[in-house]
C-alpha cells in the first residue's frame, strides 16, 4: 500500500548502508506458497516452529487489544527478508534475534527486513509489538465477538487478522498464549492451561499445545465463562466453556461428548489430542468450528431452533471427527480440503445412524442424486473453485461435505469395508501431527486395496460428472442446475 512504502522508504533512506543495499532489493510485496486457491496465504523461506503470543483485553470489544507476538522459526533459504501473513492490526516494532528490524507492509504481508541476511537452516527468532483489532465484518473471520467477549474462528486465511504468522496449514507450529484480561473474566484457549497469574485488576492465563497446530485452528475465549471439567476415554481431560448462564441448560449436551469419543475412538483409534471439549458462545456466525482441542458452537445451536437431538449431536460428531481429520492430519493446500469435511460428514452421517436409526445409504443416495448440481456449482472435490476475494467462506460449499462424503462411500463400495477401515485407521496413524495432501491419501488407499485406483480417483476427485456408484448402476445425478448463472470455468485439477 502506498502509505506503508513511503514508511519504509524513509526508513531505508535514514542510513547509508541501508540505502545501499535498498538498492539491490526489489520492493516488498506480498508472497505466498503457492496455494491454487489462497495464492498469498503462508510465505517461503521459513518453517515456524513455536508461536508464543501475548494479549491484553481490556474488557470491551471495540479497543485494540495490545499484543506482542514472538515466533521461533529455522529457514529453509536464505532470506534478505522475510514475510509474514499480517493483517487488521497496528505493528509498533519488530526484533529479529533481538535486534530492531525495519517492516513495512504490502497488501496483506508484514514484510521485515532483519539486520542481516539470513543462511539457509538457521534459527531464527521475531518479535512483533503489535494491536489485533476485534472490530470489523465478523464475516472475515478472525476474532468473534460474543456477548460477554470474545473467540476465534480463523479458517481458513483470517488467523493472519489476529496474530502475524505464516498462516497456512502446511506451516504447523506449537502454541502458547498468554491472555491478560479483567479479572472476573474467564479465559481459556487450544491446549491445557499452563499457569494463571492475578496482578491487581486483571488475571494473565497461560495455555500451550502439546502439538502442532495449524494458525486456522488456533482458539482463545475470553468471556464470562463457566469452565465444566469431565472425563473421557482412558482419563482424557475434558473442558467445555460456556456461558456462565447457560451451563445447566447446555449440560444434557456437553454430557454426550465422552460417548462421541469413545465411538469415534472405535471407528479410527486414539483420540489424538490431550484434550477436547466445546465452546459454545454467545455469538452469531452462522457455523461452527472445530478448533483445535476446544471446538466453537454457536449457542443457539443448542438452544433456538429446536433441531432433533439426533441432528445436533451428528453436528457434534463432525467437530470431533475434524480433531482427527483436518486437525491431527492437516491439508497440505486448500485444495484438500474434501479430505477435512468428506471425512467429518462421513462421521457425522455414521454416527447419526447408528444411533438414530439414520441410514447412511439413503443419504448417500441423495447426495448422488446432487452431486453433479455440486461439482457444476463449487466445482469437482479436490479441484474446488476459487472463492470470490469477498467472500472466501464460498470454499464452503456441499460438493466439500456430502459431496465429498460421497466419494468415500464410493471408496468404501470400491475396496469393500475392511480395506476401507484399515485406510481409514492406517491414515491417521501414519500423518499425526503433519500435513498431507490427496496424492497421500489415494496411495495409501491403492496400497491399502493391493491395486491400481488412479481411474477411479481421477473420476471421483476430479470429474465434472459423478462416476457411477460401485454397485449401484441404477443410482443417477440430477442435471446441473443453472439457475445461479453462468459459473467461473472449472480449474485444473492439481
Ligand atoms: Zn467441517
Amino acid at each position: 500500500m502506498p502509505h506503508t512504502s513511503r514508511r519504509l522508504r524513509a526508513a531505508l533512506l535514514a542510513t547509508a548502508s541501508v540505502t545501499l543495499v535498498a538498492a539491490t532489493l526489489p520492493a516488498p510485496e506480498a508472497l505466498g506458497i503457492g496455494d491454487r486457491l489462497f495464492p498469498r496465504l503462508g510465505n517461503p523461506g521459513y518453517d515456524v516452529l513455536a508461536y508464543d503470543i501475548s494479549l491484553t483485553y481490556d474488557g470491551t470489544n471495540t479497543h485494540p487489544l495490545d499484543a506482542v507476538t514472538r515466533i521461533d522459526a529455522r529457514t529453509t533459504a536464505p532470506l534478505e527478508r522475510i514475510n509474514l501473513d499480517f493483517a487488521h492490526g497496528t505493528v509498533h516494532s519488530v526484533d529479529v534475534d533481538g535486534r530492531a528490524a525495519e517492516f513495512a507492509t504490502a497488501d496483506e504481508d508484514l514484510v521485515i527486513r532483519p539486520p542481516g541476511r539470513l543462511p539457509a537452516g538457521a534459527p531464527v527468532h521475531i518479535t512483533v509489538r503489535h494491536t489485533s483489532d476485534p472490530s470489523g465484518d465478523p464475516a472475515r473471520g478472525g476474532w468473534v465477538p460474543t456477548a460477554d467477549g470474545l473467540a476465534m474462528a480463523n479458517q481458513a486465511d483470517a488467523a493472519h487478522r489476529v496474530f502475524p504468522g505464516n498462516d497456512h496449514p502446511a506451516d504447523k507450529a506449537y502454541f502458547t498464549f498468554r491472555v491478560t484480561a479483567p479479572k472476573d473474566l474467564t479465559v481459556v484457549a487450544g491446549g491445557l492451561p499452563a499457569g494463571r497469574r492475578r496482578n491487581g485488576a486483571t488475571t494473565t492465563w497461560t495455555y500451550r499445545t502439546a502439538h502442532p497446530m495449524a494458525t486456522e485452528l488456533a482458539q482463545v475465549s475470553i468471556g464470562r465463562s463457566a469452565v465444566l471439567h469431565r472425563t473421557g476415554p482412558h482419563g482424557l481431560p475434558l473442558r467445555d466453556v460456556v456461558p456462565a448462564a447457560d451451563r445447566e441448560t447446555l449440560e444434557p449436551w456437553l454430557d454426550r461428548t465422552p460417548g462421541q469419543l469413545a465411538w469415534m475412538e472405535e471407528q479410527v483409534g486414539p483420540y489424538p489430542f490431550e484434550t477436547y471439549g466445546l465452546l459454545v458462545a454467545d455469538t452469531d456466525t452462522g457455523f461452527e468450528l472445530e478448533t483445535q482441542t476446544l471446538s466453537l458452537f454457536e449457542k443457539s445451536l443448542f438452544t433456538e431452533f429446536g433441531f432433533p437431538a439426533w441432528y445436533i449431536e451428528s453436528v457434534m460428531v463432525h467437530e470431533l471427527a475434524h480433531q482427527w481429520f483436518g486437525n491431527s492430519v492437516s491439508p497440505r493446500v486448500w485444495s484438500d480440503l474434501w479430505l477435512n469435511e468428506g471425512h467429518a460428514t462421513w462421521y457425522e452421517a455414521r454416527y447419526a445412524e447408528d444411533h438414530a436409526g439414520k441410514q447412511l445409504e439413503q443419504r448417500m443416495r441423495e447426495a448422488y442424486t446432487r452431486s453433479d448440481t455440486w461439482r457444476a456449482a463449487g466445482g469437482p472435490p479436490a479441484g474446488p473453485d476459487v472463492p470470490s476475494p469477498d467472500h472466501k467462506i464460498d470454499l464452503f460449499r456441499p460438493v466439500v461435505y456430502d459431496g465429498s462424503a460421497l466419494v468415500l462411500y464410493a471408496l468404501r463400495q470400491e475396496i469393500g469395508a475392511a480395506a476401507f477401515d484399515r485406510l481409514e485407521r492406517t491414515w491417521v496413524r501414519a500423518h499425526r501431527d503433519r500435513s498431507a495432501t490427496t496424492a497421500d491419501f489415494t496411495r495409501l488407499a491403492a496400497r491399502i486395496a493391493g491395486r491400481d485406483l488412479t481411474a477411479f480417483f481421477d473420476g471421483w476427485l476430479h470429474g465434472t460428472k459423478t462416476p457411477p456408484m460401485p454397485g449401484h448402476p441404477d443410482w443417477r445425478s440430477a442435471e446441473p442446475h443453472t439457475a445461479g448463472g453462468p459459473r467461473r470455468p472449472a480449474p485444473k485439477p492439481e
